[in-house]
């Protein structure tokens, strides 16, 4: 059985003082949560601050995003290795802040996620379609075309070492979450095009919902069956929140 993932996605928030409080509250609020998995992904001045608040509790970390290159002349740029060398263990990839307002592509992203395995570290691999694009009935088509961009360069296989992660664009911060019937029937795509390449990776890879997940809407997207956890912007800021949400993703886990 796959276990639940929930990943707090911080973007751009963050203060020291700020970020030990969230990140001790919420070492304890976890600490008997034993049937799921836990991560939070922080700017990157703040990953050695989750290095050593977070070391030897059940709550991971990792990063936003990473350069696909390693010591080179590349000024602003963080390397997979960069990444390793503070414990990272996830990094986000092709999110769609990424590729909307940093001009990401599909082959950028891919490169990204290369770059991420080959480290050792575990891509979180975002795709999701903006409202027009779900209007228009291109949803499986964006989806697929985004996935296929990993697949067709790298072979399925290399599904197996990450994650995938279903966000509407129409959902992500906009208090619009997807309905579970309405995520289930895009998780279900996903892991049926995955299906079509390798029957076993798809029944393995975890898919995470995102976009405006809360405590009041995270149980009953995570009993759908393609459903594996979430990756959780604004409700991740807010300790009492996110815990609620590992809460949900833990429950489902000792129901199922
Ligand atoms: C996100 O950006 O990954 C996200 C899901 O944001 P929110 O939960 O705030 O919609």
């Amino acid at each position: 059985m796959r276990r639940k993932l929930v990943v707090g996605n911080w973007k751009m928030n963050g203060r020291i003082a700020q970020n030990q409080a969230l990140l001790e509250a919420l070492k304890v609020g976890v600490k008997d949560l034993k049937h799921a998995d836990f991560v939070v992904c922080v700017p990157y001045p703040y990953i050695a601050q989750a290095q050593s608040l977070l070391q030897g509790s059940n709550v991971a970390w990792g990063a936003q995003n990473l350069c696909a290159n390693e010591n080179v002349a590349l000024t602003g740029a963080v390397s997979a290795y960069m990444l390793t060398d503070y414990g990272c263990r996830y990094v986000i990839v092709g999110h769609s802040e990424r590729r909307i307002q940093f001009h990401e592509t599909d082959d950028t992203a891919a490169t990204r996620f290369d770059a991420a395995e080959k480290a050792g570290l575990t891509p979180i691999f975002c795709m999701g379609e903006s409202a027009d694009e779900r209007e228009s009935d291109w949803t499986e088509y964006v989806v697929g075309r985004q996935l296929d961009s990993i697949i067709r360069r790298f072979g399925a296989a290399v599904l197996s070492k990450a994650v995938l992660a279903y966000e509407p664009l129409w959902a992500v911060g906009t208090d619009i979450p997807a309905t579970p019937e309405q995520a289930q029937k895009v998780h279900a795509f996903i892991r049926n095009r995955v299906a079509r390449c390798d029957a076993n990776i798809a029944k393995n890879v975890q898919i995470l919902y995102g976009g405006s997940l809360n405590p009041s809407n995270a149980a009953a997207l995570f009993a759908m069956p393609d459903i594996d956890g979430g990756l959780v912007g604004r409700s991740s800021l807010e300790v009492n929140s996110f815990v609620e949400i590992c809460k949900a993703a833990n429950q489902e886990c000792v129901t199922a």
